[in-house]
Order: C-alpha cells, then structure tokens, then sequence
C-alpha cells in the first residue's frame, strides 16, 4: 500500500552506490525502514541527470558549483524538485537524509572551498522539502 510510505531517504544511507565518489555509506536501520517498505529512497543528484561518479560539488554563494569551476546548480533544483514530487505523491512528511551534502545536508555543509570546511546550512534537497513542510533529520539525528 501507497500509504505505507513514511519517510523519504537519502539512497546512499541504504547502501546504493549513487555517491560522488562511489563509496557505499550504509545505515543498517535506515536500510531496514526501505526494506519493510516504511521508506523510499532517493538520490536527488542523480535524478537531476548527474552521473555517478561525478566531479565533488559545494555550494558557495547559492550557486553549487562543483571542484572543476563549473556550475551545477540546475541539475540540484531539478533533482530536489522530483523529490518533492515523490514525497507528496506518497503524502511522506518525514525524511532522512544525509548530513553534509550539498542537496541532503540537514544542518551542515561544506563552505565551498573544497577544504572539508563544515558551516551551518543545509542542502538544496533538504530546503525544498522543509520549505514544504516536510519535516527533515539528518542521519545523524536518527541515530
Ligand atoms: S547524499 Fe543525497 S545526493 Fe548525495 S549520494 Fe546520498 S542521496 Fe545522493
């Protein structure tokens, strides 16, 4: 049943290679919320149309722009838009995501400089969906 569906999770914390740089980053009790069909999980960059793997991104200035100067910041939106379209498809108003990344970092992400400098802020994703009353927790946070 649709209605199952209660939370919205990052892909990569269930074990799915759909990182930047193809490490697998698995939470064993998040993956169990997928597999008892609690959760479906999603990669908003790569349902914006990046590749895996790809070149690391950061956002600076709004924009997110990845470590060869180019700018990314479309594929981020369009990604985080079908995420939403997910979420409110299944009527979901939880997600877990991942923390530190430039679409699913719930408090922390990296400055920009590509100098693992964390500062406040969240990612693309996870401004969408809060923007939406969506309520959004870091990996972290579940643990
Ligand atoms: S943090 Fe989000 S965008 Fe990055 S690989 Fe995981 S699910 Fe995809």
């Amino acid at each position: 049943m649709d209605d199952n569906y209660k939370y919205i999770v990052s892909a990569c914390l269930c074990g799915e290679k759909c990182r930047y740089d193809e490490k697998i980053k698995q939470v064993d009790n998040i993956k169990q919320l997928v597999n008892e069909n609690k959760a479906i999980m999603v990669c908003p960059e790569v349902l914006g149309g990046l590749s895996v793997p790809r070149p690391q991104c950061e956002i600076r200035n709004g924009k997110v722009i990845n470590i060869n100067g180019e700018d990314k910041t479309n594929n981020f939106v369009e990604g985080a838009k079908e995420v939403l379209r997910i979420a409110q498809k299944y009527n979901i108003k939880k997600a877990i995501l991942k923390e530190k990344s430039p679409s699913c970092g719930c408090k922390y992400i990296y400055d920009g400089t590509f100098s693992k400098t964390l500062i406040p802020g969240q990612g693309i994703t996870a401004k969408l969906l809060r923007d939406n009353d969506i309520d959004v927790i870091s990996d972290e946070e579940f643990n």
